[in-house]
């Protein structure tokens, strides 16, 4: 087993590195190819030199995402003890779809389901599946979403298809994430399905143009809200979402890929008020929660809608009475990696209080970095700092000169390497993305990160 040794020790050595390391990766696609990519030999080779050249050759390539001072996109680190709980799952090689298949990867999913609709606060008698990422829990979703709008109309989609039902109506957010328009494409819905309802200057649906929307509405409907934009990491109006909606009998999805863990906190949960009557929710785990990709979770509130959706019987499968403990019916995937394993480590070395000062401490660095920048009169803060988002656009003088300060400011900040994020377009304006959503942050990690970023904007004065 030299080569778990092997493993173990790199693991351990790149962990300890995160701290410092250059946070972008080094390497241009030539040289990771030059050193990784051989002629695949015919008689293979040791495993342990296999791992050695794995190792060596894709280092400089490994982007410090799991690191203290990785801001890009909303992404997350890895808690060590869901790492660790990661590497049984690995070894354990559970197929996780039926309870025959692994006992305990069952068990544990039930668990976690629990735990997670405890957290949360939403129906303990929901459906819940542990998917690859927020994705395919927004498709999921979706799917139980078409499944039930369609029956309630005397169609079986399952059974029958699109092509010839009833039409059915997608109201979402004109800021909606483009996985929630993706999964109206694997759907069969298409993309021109979706009718976008406007947003206001922080990114939230409009509830009054949804009003609008709603009233020349007819026939089976789908509203999908948002709790968290990627950008401004704002959350829509779910309660009057939700009052509009259901009183046209419409479905209520809610994307809350990194937003729903405000659940989590007493100091935040109220920026979901109301979610709790939706009929459908998104969330990751790999993103706030700080497990290791890829791990998503769907929940449904009804779940014979969730199973209608989802299920998967055959002669051959050994399923049990009880189809809730078979995980196969609850997501798209049919032989699957044990994805509760992770979450149930990670939840239960947290516990409440400490998953909501996890929630908390990222929000709490998003206000400080937001305070940090926004001290030079270069810079503007463009969002209402309600969650772990912060947008920022530098510059002075034109809206032209303030996009090219903006973006040479953000390729600076990405090969200067004390930290990494990325750039966004938001609402016309080049804007640089901050994202605060990793266990491991420090404060002293936002300063020097600050202190990094204003002095990249302040040699570019003049020049
Ligand atoms: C990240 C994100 C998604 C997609 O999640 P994946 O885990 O990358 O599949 C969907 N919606 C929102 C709001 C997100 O931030």
């Amino acid at each position: 087993m030299k080569s778990l040794d092997l493993a173990r020790d790199s693991a351990a050595r790149f962990l300890e590195s995160l701290p410092e390391r250059h946070v972008g990766a080094k390497a241009t696609h030539a040289e990771l190819k030059k050193t990784l990519a051989v002629p695949l030999s015919e008689d293979g080779e040791p495993e342990e030199d296999v791992l050695r050249a794995l190792i060596d050759g894709a280092e400089p390539g490994i982007v410090a995402s799991a690191g203290p001072r990785y801001f890009g996109y909303v992404i997350g680190g890895s808690h060590p003890v869901a790492i660790a709980a990661d590497w049984m799952t690995s070894a354990w090689d559970q197929n996780c779809g039926l309870f025959s298949t692994s006992a305990a990867a069952s068990v544990v999913e039930e668990i976690v389901r629990d735990w997670l609709l405890d957290l949360f606060d939403l129906p303990r008698a929901a459906g819940v599946g542990l998917v690859t990422g927020c994705q395919m829990a927004n498709f999921t979703a979706l799917a139980a979403a078409r499944h039930a709008v369609l029956e309630s109309a005397g169609w079986d989609v399952e059974r029958k298809g699109l092509m010839g039902a009833p039409p059915v109506t997608v109201l979402v957010s004109a800021e909606s994430h483009v996985t929630i328009h993706r999964a109206l494409r694997f759907l069969g819905f298409g993309l021109d399905a979706a009718r976008r309802v406007e947003t206001d200057g922080q990114g939230r649906m409009s509830a009054g143009a949804l009003h609008k929307a709603l009233r020349d509405v007819e026939g089976p409907t789908i509203v999908c809200a948002q709790a968290g934009n990627v950008n401004t990491g704002s959350f829509d109006p779910l309660d009057e979402v939700l009052d509009a909606a259901h009183a046209r009998g419409a479905w209520v999805h809610v994307d809350g890929a990194f937003g729903l863990w405000a659940a989590a906190s007493a100091g935040r949960r109220h920026l979901l008020k109301g979610f709790e009557r939706a009929d459908s929710w998104a969330t990751d785990a790999h993103k706030w929660l700080n497990v290791p990709y890829d791990c998503g979770v769907v929940i449904v509130a009804d779940p014979r809608a969730h199973a209608g959706a989802m299920s998967a019987t055959a002669e051959y499968l050994e399923q049990s009475a009880g189809a809730e403990l078979d995980q196969v019916n609850f997501v798209p995937e049919f032989s699957r990696r044990g994805r509760g394993f992770p979450i149930y480590a990670v939840l239960r070395h947290l516990g409440r209080r400490g998953i909501e000062n996890l929630v908390d401490r990222c929000c709490a660095q998003a206000r400080l970095m937001a305070s940090l920048l926004a001290a030079d009169d270069g810079v503007e803060i463009l969002n209402d700092v309600v969650l772990n988002q912060v947008l920022v656009r530098f510059g002075k003088g034109s809206g032209a000169e303030k996009d090219e300060t903006t973006r040479r400011v953000i390729a600076a900040v990405q090969r200067e390497g004390t930290l990494w994020l990325s750039g966004t377009t938001w609402h016309g304006m080049a804007a640089m993305r901050v994202s605060l959503s990793n266990w491991s942050t420090t404060d002293e990690d936002v300063r020097k990160s600050a202190d990094a970023i204003l002095v990249i904007l302040s040699e570019g004065d003049g020049t």
